[in-house]
């Protein structure tokens, strides 16, 4: 077979030279040792929170000196949905995941590495497919689904491996002639690889967290160009991260099986592999067993609902380093106020199993980066929230921007800050009570106190109380009213005496406290009810009575 006039009849018109193309993207000029990473999704309008824990793995892995870009993998337009770029930028931007290279939100691209979008590219990808084709490397395929639903039963009956290879791949020895006179009949064809590997031998790769993977030689003469001449994921993995220069393709494990072929490939078409970092899918208890963290059954693998309750994403951030790298929360303990960026994150600490995704864990650890922020950031974070998703909030919070930072502000600088939100969706209830319109009186009481005691220490209270009152004389006052009422005024005499009180100073605070704010469990008392002021207190210890 002449396959160059193969190469002349397939590819008419191919405007460029693999030089030209290597000349166009030569190796980046950056510092020894420096990496480049991608993310490359697909733009099907979802964000898994896998696709954002790669690309921070991805973003880790390239900074401080390397380079971070972004691939739209666009090539299956069945999967494409509207907006689905944007959707990816900004699922990065919540979490300050900003690649160097890529589509930009105005539609755009930046970056001497183009196109981003893999349809963007399809000159490229003719030029090596003809490469591969002068070489003998590929050949044509007119198999129609029928023929490969035919060749599929017979190696069936033969009890061979399935596939498109050696014997059974009817194409592979076609002569010219009936090439052509394919093609003059339009008859549609797919470009297969001319596969040349043999599966008693092994390809090795030393997988940065799975460490040494060996597997035998692809012998699949695998699709290259579809019919439409779009490439396959493994043809565009190999000239795209040849040709953009990926020093570390960090992708899913779904893709190791894939391997045979990616190394055959970058083989095949004189390029240098890349390394490869394969981690494993999010995991999640269901039961006591572990399962993948599934679109379809968890709300937690979309992105959006970590937006949509209102996670800060330091907290994310935060949780998504702790199941990446098993040594981080040992480091965060010993560099408690220590900026990320610092943190010595490594490939090879990747979990080779998978992380166990955990929603209590995240919480946990939202609970305290919260309750480290100043006021006024709690303040700014939940009120932008609120703009998006809570209307009521948006509006108290707006109309009196001081009353709302004091609440907030409440046990918050001190030394043993309150847990109490783990995310803006959680604000609303959490400071209801300061505002009549979500005020909702209650009478739950402390188990060891009478609906007749919790009156008349109300009763007693409203005498005593006076607004102008410090911290210490408005505690005096709680203490004053103790006595007559049976209460102890002092916790550690009622400890030694408790036969002789109905209860103790604690317990008539919180009959007050549960009067005046409908729970049995807030910040500082003190503070609530300065805040509050004296018409709404009163107003709400009748309500109570
Ligand atoms: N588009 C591919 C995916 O989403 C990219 C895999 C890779 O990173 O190479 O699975």
């Amino acid at each position: 077979m002449d396959f160059l006039k193969l190469s002349n009849l397939l590819f008419p018109g191919i405007k460029e030279s693999p030089e030209y193309y290597e000349e166009k993207y030569p190796p980046r000029n950056l510092p020894e040792g420096a990496k480049v990473t991608r993310f490359a999704p697909s733009p099907t309008g979802f964000m898994h929170i896998g696709n954002i824990y790669s690309s921070f793995v991805d973003f880790l892995v390239a900074k401080p000196e390397g380079v971070f870009y972004l691939r739209i993998e666009d090539t299956d337009q069945k999967r494409e949905v509207e907006g689905g770029i944007e959707k990816i930028l900004s699922g990065l931007a919540s979490l300050d995941i900003f690649p160097s290279e890529g589509p930009a939100f105005d539609g755009g691209e930046t970056g001497a590495y183009g196109p981003y979008k893999q349809r963007g590219r399809c000159e490229i990808y003719r030029c090596f497919a003809n490469e591969l084709v002068k070489k003998g490397f590929a050949y044509p395929c007119f198999c129609t689904e029928e023929e490969l639903g035919a060749l599929r039963e017979n190696q069936e009956k033969d009890g061979e491996n399935p596939g498109y290879y050696g014997k059974w791949a009817n194409c592979r020895e076609m002569n010219f002639a009936a090439i052509e006179n394919n093609i003059k009949n339009g008859r549609p064809y797919v470009l297969r690889l001319r596969s040349d590997g043999d599966e008693n031998k092994k390809i090795v790769v030393e997988d940065l967290i799975k460490g040494k993977l060996e597997m035998p030689e692809n012998t699949q003469d695998i699709v290259l160009l579809k019919t439409d001449g779009i490439p396959t994921y493994h043809f565009a993995h190999a000239v795209d991260d040849h040709l953009m220069r990926t020093t570390h393709v960090i992708r899913g494990d779904d893709w190791v099986s894939s391997l045979p072929i990616h190394i055959q490939l970058f083989r095949m078409l004189g390029f240098k592999p890349p390394k490869y970092a394969q981690y494993s899918n999010l995991m999640k208890m269901d039961g006591a067993s572990k399962r993948k963290l599934s679109k379809r059954k968890d709300p937690e693998a979309a992105v959006s609902f970590y937006f949509e309750q209102g996670y800060p994403k330091e907290s994310l951030i935060e949780y998504l380093l702790t199941i990446m790298n098993s040594n981080f929360e040992d480091w965060r303990r010993a560099n408690r106020n220590e900026i990320i960026d610092r943190f010595p994150f490594a490939l090879k600490k990747m979990s080779p199993s998978g992380a166990l995704f955990d929603l209590a864990k995240l919480n946990d650890i939202s609970k305290t980066v919260i309750s480290l922020m100043p006021a006024d950031e709690v303040y700014q974070n939940a009120l932008n929230w609120a703009k998006e998703y809570d209307e009521e909030l948006f509006a108290l919070f707006s109309n009196d921007p001081d009353y709302a930072k004091a609440i907030l502000a409440i046990d918050r600088d001190v030394p043993k800050p309150r847990k109490d939100i783990e995310r803006w969706g959680q604000v609303k209830d959490y400071l209801s009570y300061f505002y009549e319109s979500l005020f909702a009186p209650c009478r739950d009481l402390p188990e060891n106190i009478s609906k007749a005691d919790a009156d008349a220490i109300i009763k007693n209270y409203m005498e005593v109380y006076d607004e102008s009152d410090g911290k210490e004389g408005w505690f005096n006052k709680i203490k004053s009213i103790c006595g007559p009422l049976g209460f102890s005024p002092d916790v550690k005499e009622y400890k030694k005496n408790p036969e002789s009180y109905k209860g103790h100073v604690g317990d008539v605070s919180s009959v007050i406290r549960a009067a005046a704010t409908g729970r049995l469990n807030t910040p500082d008392l003190y503070e609530i009810m300065k805040l509050l002021g004296k018409d709404r207190l009163l107003k709400r210890l009748e309500t109570f009575l």
